[in-house]
């Protein structure tokens, strides 16, 4: 990070499924930089672990329980929020569900649950956060969609359309909020988060070389990857950076494939 002037001590960086996973780096690569981190997630102990990892490290955060499916919880998430830290320098919409499922077979309750944890989610917390932002010093929110915004395998309809809508309302919003507050989006590719679950939860199994190879950045992505592009789509150096989608997946999604 040493290259990037990205110091974010005093700021207030909430992420939301910030937990595990992906999210579990950007929080701690934020606190790294000196914020404050707000770890929403509806897995408490996923959660929990982020935060003393955190202060194991002498870094600040706390964790609140939050399932951003639901607006009132959105609501009352933030009014937490303005209550402990007054104010919102970054907010991370990384909160995320995939469920794979022929087209035939999904159901109304499963398109729902994926639509309104990916999409509804992230902009009921923007919606709900925008107060909060507007008294950071900088502000931006960061979507982190997928390159299955872009490419699918099959039967992943629900995640695609609602990583694919995650880039629309980066373009709205960022026209909307104007000056006030910056919108940009990361589309992580393959991206191994296996180190990065909670401690109980099973490991998956070991990347083979050709995964790696088939890169052309030459290996799977880590979420420390992600992470770096979220610091650099909040710091100063980004002051004329909104409304953009930036792909973090080692050159998959412009790699051309001859069979
Ligand atoms: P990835 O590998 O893409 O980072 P993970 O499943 O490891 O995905 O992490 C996603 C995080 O989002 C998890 O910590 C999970 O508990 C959290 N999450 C999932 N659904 C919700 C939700 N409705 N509200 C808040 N957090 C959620």
């Amino acid at each position: 990070m040493g290259h990037l002037h990205a110091d974010f001590a005093g700021e207030v960086v909430l992420v939301t499924g910030g937990g595990q996973g992906i999210g579990r780096a950007i929080g701690r690569t934020f606190a790294e930089s000196g914020a404050q981190v707000v770890v929403a997630d509806v897995d408490e102990r996923a959660a929990q672990e982020q935060v003393e990892w955190i202060e194991a490290q002498g870094g600040r955060a706390r964790c609140v329980r939050c399932d951003v499916s639901d607006p009132a919880g959105v609501e009352a998430l933030m009014a937490d929020v303005a209550a402990h830290e007054g104010h919102l320098d970054v907010l991370v919409n990384n909160a995320g569900v995939m469920v794979a499922r022929p087209p035939e077979e999904l159901s109304v309750a499963e398109w729902d649950r994926v639509l309104n944890v990916n999409l509804r989610g992230a902009f009921f917390c923007t919606r709900y956060g925008l107060a909060l932002l507007r008294k950071g010093r900088s502000p931006s929110v960061i979507h982190i969609a997928s390159t299955r915004a872009l490419m699918s395998e099959p039967n992943t309809e629900s995640y695609a359309a609602s990583k694919a809508g995650l880039l629309g309302l980066t373009h709205a919003l960022a026209v909307s909020l104007g000056p006030e507050v910056r919108v940009n989006a990361i589309l992580p590719g393959w991206i191994d988060v296996s180190a990065w679950k909670r401690s109980d939860l099973a490991r998956q199994e070991a990347l083979r070389p050709e995964d790696h190879a088939q890169h052309p950045a030459g290996r799977v992505g880590r979420p420390e990857d992600v992470a770096a592009a979220c610091l650099y789509l909040a710091s100063e150096e980004a002051s004329f950076v909104t409304g953009q989608v930036l792909v973090v997946d080692g050159g998959m999604t412009v790699k051309m494939i001859y069979v």
